[in-house]
């Protein structure tokens, strides 16, 4: 009787949900299939696997090699090791970059599944190791705390603000460099701070909660956006130092909450600074 049960009700869901996944996202399903698409050819970096589309020329096919050479530098740094096992996916026409990337927006995209697979799609505008190192921290976050993880306890500001940490072109490298150094430096860039942001009542970090929070205003929102997430991280990682990104997702991945975790390693370390500063005035 269960054999049937299974058979009748359990096994057409076992198959209608990963096809109706894929039917909704069609993206991943291209993702899936890149090792069988002859439009693509295959390098290897280490273990990281990278799809360059036939249509880049030998130059765009080299920068984009060492571009992502230093971006695996650069999230070694900044994480103490790379974990991510993401495959890189370069479209140099916006074409190929759209049927990668839904919406075909922005230089570069991140693709997941819950089942663990994860895709950087590197657009026309990708080839470029700030917009690498920026999807290749996205990928990192994914692959230690997982998915379902990301979706349900990670806020987008909090994501894009530790992503915005190592894309040097929205943010300072002395932030998390130097991060104990007691000067303030701000995150980001001189040519950022400048005009492009118009008068706006500033953002406040529950108002960019969620992926729609984050992206669904126009661009001036969106600079915005990452402009209060960037200010936020780098603000706490001036506290806690760059050991406390992997602390933080440590604490999540043992089963700590996201918010309760990130309080409370800056209360910690401020705890810790206080101490310090009183043992040197007593001296
Ligand atoms: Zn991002």
């Amino acid at each position: 009787m269960r054999g049937n049960v299974f058979i009748r009700y359990g096994l057409p869901l076992l198959v209608a949900l990963p096809i109706s996944f894929l039917v909704l996202y069609p993206q991943v399903f291209w993702c899936l299939i890149i090792g069988s698409s002859a439009d693509f050819r295959l390098f290897t970096s280490g273990t990281t696997s990278l799809y360059v589309n036939r249509t880049a020329t030998a130059n765009q096919q080299l920068q984009f090699r060492q571009h992502t050479q230093i971006a695996f530098d650069r999230i070694r740094r900044f994480w103490g090791d790379k974990r991510g096992r993401a495959i890189l996916i370069y479209c140099p026409k916006q074409i190929d970059y759209q049927r990668y990337c839904a919406g075909g927006e922005g230089a570069g995209c991140s693709v997941g599944t819950p089942w663990g697979n994860a895709y950087l799609i590197l657009g026309p505008e990708g080839n470029n190791t700030d917009v690498i190192a920026h999807e290749l921290c996205h990928d990192e976050l994914f692959s230690r705390i997982g998915w379902w993880r990301v979706k349900r306890q990670i806020p987008q500001w909090f994501n894009e603000g530790l992503a915005l940490m190592v894309d040097y072109r929205f943010s300072n490298p002395t932030v998390w460099e130097q991060p104990d150094s007691s000067e303030q430096t701000s995150p980001f860039s001189e040519e950022m701070i400048t005009p492009s942001f118009p008068q706006r009542p500033i953002l406040t970090l529950t108002e960019l909660e969620t992926t729609r929070d984050f992206f669904g205003g126009d661009h001036t929102h969106t600079m915005l956006a990452y402009q209060t997430a960037a200010d936020e991280v780098a603000r706490w990682l001036a506290v806690v130092g760059r050991a406390g990104v992997p602390s933080l997702t440590n604490a999540i991945s043992a089963g700590h909450e996201f918010n309760e975790s990130y309080r409370q390693l800056e209360r910690k370390r401020r705890k810790r600074i206080d101490k310090q500063e009183d043992a040197k005035s007593t001296r």
